[in-house]
């Protein structure tokens, strides 16, 4: 089996416990207002990997994963893969690998969620609590998200929660309070509240993609914290 990778960061050191190797891969079907990486949405693009190769890139970087550290999938949406990428964990974990999966949970079929059911530790990307400005944000239903979240609250998975945050989007005390709800439930081990950025913005251009995030700007600290 192939999965169609987009790049690999080596030494990540954020997505995950310890040192990760990090796999991006290609295809999303959700348009962020805030994405920093359109050029991981077409679902054609990327380089078509065989599950192997990722094992052996893993094996080869053992000796500084360490203990603590080992394989993230990210994206694009790995859920957007999830038989493959299921394959590849099994793979890794037999290997005795610790895995990640990096995803926003917009994907809602059997596979994907056998793959969550998989993985070691959800990274959990909470787009917004309330549906109307799920659509905003995403351009997606939020339905399929919202089932995902139920199911990780039944099994009690791992999850560490990220939130992009972005001033003019969802700064407000009524937004974080909500967000806190919305939560309620899961088994949250770490919850990162991340800084909206800009350095994504060339991408657009490159692309001939219009940008729908120039009206948003970095959070203040206050803004950030939760
Ligand atoms: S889910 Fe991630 S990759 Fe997909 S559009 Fe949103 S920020 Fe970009």
């Amino acid at each position: 089996m192939t999965l169609r990778v987009h790049s690999y960061e080596s030494f990540g050191a954020v997505d995950g416990p310890g040192i990760r190797l990090v796999v991006f891969l290609q295809g999303c079907p959700l348009r962020c207002v805030f994405c920093h990486n359109p050029d991981t949405w077409a679902v054609d693009g990327g380089t078509e990997t065989p599950v192997e190769e990722i094992v052996r890139k893993a094996r080869r970087m053992r000796p500084y994963l360490g203990e603590d550290g080992g394989v993230t999938f990210s994206g694009g949406e790995p859920l957007a893969q999830a038989r493959a990428v299921l394959e590849a964990t099994q793979a890794l974990q037999r290997e005795g690998f610790h895995v990640a999966l990096d995803t926003s949970g917009a994907i809602d079929t059997p596979e994907a969620l056998a793959l969550l059911d998989a993985v070691d530790l959800v990274l959990l990307d909470v787009k917004s609590p309330d549906p109307a400005r799920f659509r905003a944000v995403t351009g997606q239903d939020h339905a399929p998200a919202w089932h995902v979240f139920d199911h990780l609250r039944r099994t009690r998975k791992p999850v560490w929660i990220r939130q992009v945050v972005a001033h003019g989007l969802n700064d407000t005390p009524a937004e974080k309070a909500a967000t806190k709800a919305f939560v309620d439930g899961l088994n949250v081990q770490r919850f990162d509240r991340l800084p909206y950025h800009e350095l994504g913005v060339h991408k657009y251009e490159a692309l001939g993609i219009p940008y729908r995030g120039a009206a948003l700007s970095p959070p203040s600290p206050e803004e950030l914290a939760l």
